[in-house]
């Protein structure tokens, strides 16, 4: 067996790591949409942002059930949400996979996010934005607990700016590509998370090879 890898356009990598800046302290999460779940090649082609209603969301996540489910049910009829969505994609368009940040922590999946895995065949990816704050100490607990508040509030307006668009401040806009938020993939097997090689699909043009894995 080939190794499983993951897809993953430019355009929606940007896109999460500037929701997981933004939402920073605070984890995101969200839905991925794509093509070819189950095969070897898994393609994302978009992405949904979806409220984390974790009762502590530095913390954990937990994917709004409600607004996850009209995901779920857009996707099925044909993605009516997806307006700037090619047509062709938008018959194949599946849900692939979920998402979720990690402001302070590595990009792979913690105890917690192992204990709360419950989909055997999709895709857990997670955006690290640990590398923004190298002098943040590995242990967790008070010291970290106090630092974060003014820290963050720092990176939150940072982010913001970046994320409105407003391109002045260079200085946001350089730690986000400087930080080099690291995204790491996992497929969910039922019993462990597979890992995924995560590449860009920029170069690739060509859709026409998923339909041979789906059909056989
Ligand atoms: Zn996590």
């Amino acid at each position: 067996m080939s190794p499983t890898t993951l897809l993953l356009p430019t355009d929606v990598r940007e896109t999460l790591v500037s929701e997981a800046s933004d939402g920073s302290p605070a984890e995101i999460c969200g839905v991925l949409l794509g093509t070819g779940r189950a095969s070897e090649t898994v393609r994302v082609i978009d992405s949904r942002q979806v409220p984390n209603v974790a009762d502590d969301p530095r913390t954990r996540y937990e994917l709004d059930p409600g607004e996850t489910a009209q995901v779920f049910e857009s996707v099925e009829r044909g993605g009516e949400s997806a307006d700037d969505t090619a047509s062709e994609s938008r018959n194949t368009t599946e849900v692939v996979g979920f998402y979720h940040s990690h402001p302070r922590g590595p990009p792979g999946p913690s105890a917690t996010d192992r204990a709360q895995a419950q989909w055997p065949g999709y895709v857990y990816l997670i955006v690290s934005l640990a590398s923004e704050s190298d002098a943040t100490p590995t242990t967790d607990g008070a010291a970290t607990a106090t630092e974060a508040p003014a820290d963050a509030d720092a990176e939150g307006v940072g982010a913001e700016g970046a994320g409105a668009g407003v391109a002045t401040d260079e200085d946001a806009s350089e730690s986000s590509e400087r930080a080099g938020a690291d995204i790491g993939a996992w497929r969910w097997t039922g019993d462990e998370f597979e890992s995924l090689a995560v590449e860009s699909s920029d170069d690739e043009q060509v859709t026409d090879e998923s339909d041979d894995s789906r059909s056989a």
